[in-house]
């Protein structure tokens, strides 16, 4: 029987009070592996009551022995790697190698939150009038909401929590319910490594946690990542409730191929991008604009490679290509797939020819000739379709890719200095790629996306992350002149 999951509240596991659960599957085998509560209101209110309590003394750690706490997480995360690995490709099917790709990216956030002393930082002018002076003091600022998207069990929360924490907040995750045993290593190895009970908090659950985290009035910020109508909703009926919002949300990359491009490192890296993950990246590729001089030489060689890619389990050997994360996901890619092939794209690849009944499995599959009238060229489709759409030049790429809704990403695979100037001066689009397929931003950066694909002004890690977290004083002090006998 699967075991039913309990909320992380003040430093202990507790039963929800819902009577509604959620079964969690293993995707590439559509067992049961859990049952997710769908938690209350209520679960969120003792939660956010242990968070506040908690706030109380942990803002007053000194910063020093609070980044102490992160660095023995760190080690602690770092030694576990090989099990939380696991327990991505488990409940969220991606392959194992990725998994490990994501758990590193992770361990990068906390690694990042070490460095909260200097992070944390004010700046001070000696002189701003005659015997005044003025410092700006960083302070934590109270309870954070965390809500994360299935793609990421480990990484997306690691954007959130441990710098919040490591500011001196206390905070409230609410995983995806699709996605929520790894979360409870994450908790454990945080307290092991000496965090205070109540300052990380777990409550699993869908729509009515996050109404929960956004209509509380001890939450004074939440950082949401997922899909654009739930980033927008909570972005507004956040901000309504005037807390701080930073919602990251859907995408659809681009990769422009140049004629003056090495296709061999350009397909494999296209490869790489549109169906690792099974596509379920907000950083995938799902459009190519390729120069026609040489569209038909790629197209040839893109189609040859994915029919090669190995789909299976995750955790087995040498498996690139998981399934998607629930048969809903499976039927809606299908959809698009029919969509795709009656508004008239070429379909060059069939990913349902490889479809089985182990699990929510779906092959690659790639469109040539899409035009930007297709509902395929317009959606976020969050799965392993590829749609090529041929241009005369880099001007007509970069004009096709800025009329996207969302402006995530985008790459360039290109030779010409002066092309990959124009590029970075025009293109929409928050994080950039030249001559590689995922330009996902290290912890040290923001992650950045624009347009539809981001609300807010702060945004997740960097130096951004540090603001979203803290709240400023400034200081401005007069000193009279001493006296000397
Ligand atoms: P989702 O929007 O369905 O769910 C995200 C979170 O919101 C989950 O915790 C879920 O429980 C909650 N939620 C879902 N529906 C809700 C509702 N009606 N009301 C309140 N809360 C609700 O997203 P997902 O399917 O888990 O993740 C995929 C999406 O996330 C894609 O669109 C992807 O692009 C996006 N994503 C974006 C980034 C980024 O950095 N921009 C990173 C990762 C994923």
């Amino acid at each position: 029987m699967a075991e039913n999951l309990r909320n992380y509240i003040n430093g202990e596991w507790v039963e929800s009070g819902t009577t509604q659960y959620e079964e969690v599957y293993n995707p590439a085998t559509k067992e049961v592996i859990a049952l997710v509560p769908l938690s209350t209101k209520e679960d969120v209110d003792v939660a956010v009551r242990a968070a506040s309590g908690a706030f109380e003394t942990w803002s007053k750690v000194p910063i020093p022995r609070r980044a102490k706490i992160l660095f023995a997480y760190q080690q602690l995360l770092t030694r576990d790697k090989e099990e939380l690995a696991r327990l991505v490709t488990l409940e969220n099917g991606k392959s194992y190698t990725e998994a490990v790709g994501e758990v590193q990216r992770g361990i990068e956030n906390v690694e990042f939150a070490v460095g909260v002393p200097s992070l944390m930082m004010g700046d001070s002018l000696s002189t701003i009038a005659t015997d005044i002076e003025a410092t700006n003091y960083r302070y934590p600022i109270g309870v954070v909401g965390g809500i994360a998207p299935f793609n990421f069990p480990m990484m997306v929360p690691c954007w959130m929590f441990p710098m919040a924490i490591a500011l001196g907040n206390s905070f409230i995750l609410k995983p995806s319910e699709k996605t929520p045993l790894l979360t409870r290593k994450l908790v454990e190895l945080f307290t092991e490594a000496g965090l205070p009970k109540g300052v990380f908090n777990v409550v699993y659950g869908a729509h009515e946690v996050v109404n929960g985290i956004l209509d509380h009035p001890a939450v004074k910020a939440i950082s949401f990542v997922g899909s654009k109508p739930v980033g927008e909703y909570v972005f507004k009926r956040g901000s309504d409730n005037l807390k701080r919002v930073q919602a990251l949300t859907g995408a659809k990359n681009h990769i422009v191929v140049l004629r003056d491009a090495d296709l061999d490192e350009a397909v494999t890296n296209i490869i790489g991008s549109a169906f690792g993950s099974a596509g379920e990246r907000c950083m995938a590729c799902s459009v190519v604009t390729v120069e026609e001089a040489i569209a038909d030489e790629f197209v040839a060689r893109l189609v040859e490679k994915a029919q090669n890619i190995k789909m299976g389990n995750g955790l087995d050997d040498g498996v690139f290509l998981g399934p998607v994360i629930r048969e809903e996901n499976l039927n809606r890619t299908v959809r698009y797939i029919e969509k795709g092939v009656e508004e008239g794209a070429t379909l060059v690849c069939d990913g349902r020819q490889r479809m089985n009944d182990e699990g929510f499995f779906i092959g690659p599959t790639i469109f040539d000739n899409v035009t930007t009238e297709m509902t395929i060229w317009k959606d976020e489709i969050f799965a392993p379709v590829l749609s090529i759409v041929r241009v005369k030049n880099l001007k007509e790429a970069v004009d096709t890719a800025n009329r996207s809704e969302f402006a995530n990403g985008a790459c360039i695979f290109t030779s010409n200095a002066s092309a990959i100037r124009y590029f970075r001066e025009n293109i929409d689009a928050g994080m950039l790629g030249i001559n590689l397929g995922v330009p996902a931003p290290m912890a040290f950066f923001p992650f950045s996306g624009w347009k539809s694909s981001f609300y807010g002004t702060l945004h997740a890690n960097g130096k951004d992350s540090v603001d979203f977290y803290t709240r400023k004083k400034v200081v401005t002090a007069r000193y009279t002149e001493p006296t000397f006998d």
